[in-house]
């Protein structure tokens, strides 16, 4: 009987246990999901806003991007003690460090290569303490009087004045040839790469004021310029169209299209399809040693367009003259509001402009 009853007690022991350790495991498995994201309240969810109000940092004055119109800002801003904070977006350095040579920067007399000339303009901006950081510009809410930027979508900078310098991506047409032979015959700047085809065959692409003028460009430096045009009609203005066409040295190849390049070391040629689509399509072949595109650019504006007007293609439209948009306090530089010339000294020049209109305009908030 005794032992019945101690056997009845070790059972009831090693159930309570049993029940104890599943007890345990619940209030385990509950903190745990309670510390999931999901089972938070939404307030306490990362990327929402009492999350971000956490990651809130006030700043004088904001610089988008870290191309030559940034960094100059950055400098000058440094200089005015606005205490810039540089965000430098993906392309550390901007559009030049995809390329080699430039020749056309004053102050260079044989010439640098883009990142080094980059590097160089990071480091003065950084002399003067300019504070250059890693991120991209995710958001921006230009309705209050802060101005808000959401940097990788997790940290909020207030602004009293905003330098935007997002510059513009030029388009390519797709081709895998396009990334295979960048920089070895394929170039989206002719004013910048067409000093290395002298004496050369180029083709250019597209049929706009740009192409014209990159075809007319070339015209003067290479031998022969064929200009690809997808349709039988070019889009660019009169006047460039009679230019083009009374240049001798540009053959028009109306209604090709650029289907692959080949080459073994560089471009030495491209393939191409007259009238595609039609009975009469042809596949066409031209020897050359550049392959220049000249198809448009798109402004990296798409986050402000909210805010701030722009033109139909999306350069970011300023005051005549200076770099003020619409939007007090919020300035623009460089090629984000520049269809026109889109050169490294233009886009540093109005880098300088934006400064000096955010040092004005900061001045007179206080
Ligand atoms: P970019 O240089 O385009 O820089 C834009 C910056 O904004 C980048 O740092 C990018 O990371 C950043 N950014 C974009 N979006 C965001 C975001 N959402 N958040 C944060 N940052 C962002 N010009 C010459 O004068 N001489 C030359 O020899 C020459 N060679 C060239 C060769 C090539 C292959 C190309 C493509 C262009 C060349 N150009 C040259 C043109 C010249 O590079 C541009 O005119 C100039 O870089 C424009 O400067 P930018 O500061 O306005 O913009
Ligand atoms: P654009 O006017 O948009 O012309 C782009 C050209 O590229 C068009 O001819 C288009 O063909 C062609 N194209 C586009 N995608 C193509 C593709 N996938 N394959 C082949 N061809 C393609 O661009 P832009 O020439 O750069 O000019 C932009 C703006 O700047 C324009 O307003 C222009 O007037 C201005 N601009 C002015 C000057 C000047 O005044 N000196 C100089 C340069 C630029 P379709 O015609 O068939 O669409």
């Amino acid at each position: 009987m005794q032992q019945q009853n101690q056997q009845k007690k070790q059972k009831q022991l090693f159930l309570k246990a049993v029940l104890f350790t599943i007890k345990l495991l619940y209030i385990c498995m509950f903190y745990k999901l309670i510390n999931m994201e999901i089972f938070k309240p939404l307030d306490m969810q990362k990327g929402s806003d009492n999350k971000q109000i956490e990651n809130i940092e006030n700043v004088r004055c904001l610089i988008i991007g870290s191309g030559p119109a940034g960094y100059t800002a950055a400098i000058y801003a440094s200089r005015a003690n606005l205490k810039p904070v540089l965000y430098t977006g993906l392309q550390m350095g901007g559009q030049l460090t995809t390329t080699t040579e430039v020749d056309n920067f004053p102050g260079y007399p044989d010439g640098i290569t883009g990142p080094v000339m980059m590097e160089d303009l990071k480091k003065q901006a950084e002399r003067f303490g300019a504070e250059i950081r890693f991120g991209i510009a995710t958001s921006a809410d230009f309705s209050g009087k802060k101005h808000k930027v959401t940097i990788d979508e997790n940290k909020v900078i207030l602004a009293d004045a905003v330098i935007i310098a997002t510059g513009a991506t030029a388009k390519y047409l797709g081709l895998e040839a396009e990334s295979k032979y960048a920089g070895q015959g394929v170039s989206a700047c002719a004013t910048c790469d067409g000093f290395f085809y002298r004496g050369k065959d180029v083709a250019v692409v597209g049929g706009g004021d740009t192409a014209a003028e990159e075809a007319t460009y070339l015209a003067g430096l290479c031998n022969k310029v064929y200009l690809i045009v997808r349709r039988n009609v070019l889009r660019a203005s009169k006047a460039m169209q009679e230019k083009v066409e009374n240049t001798k040295n540009i053959e028009i190849l109306w209604e090709h299209q650029t289907l692959d390049l080949f080459g073994e070391n560089g471009v030495e040629g491209a393939t191409l399809v007259r009238k595609k689509g039609t009975p009469e399509s042809e596949i066409v072949k031209i020897k050359i040693d550049g392959f220049f595109l000249a198809i448009g650019h798109t402004p990296n504006s798409d986050i402000f367009k909210d805010y701030l007007e722009t033109d139909e293609v999306g350069y970011i439209k300023t005051i005549p003259g200076t770099s003020k948009t619409k939007v007090p306090g919020v300035f623009a530089a460089g090629d984000v509001q520049d269809p026109h010339y889109r050169q490294a000294v233009t886009a540093a020049g109005s880098g300088c402009i934006a400064a000096i209109d955010a040092e004005r305009y900061l001045s007179e908030l206080k």
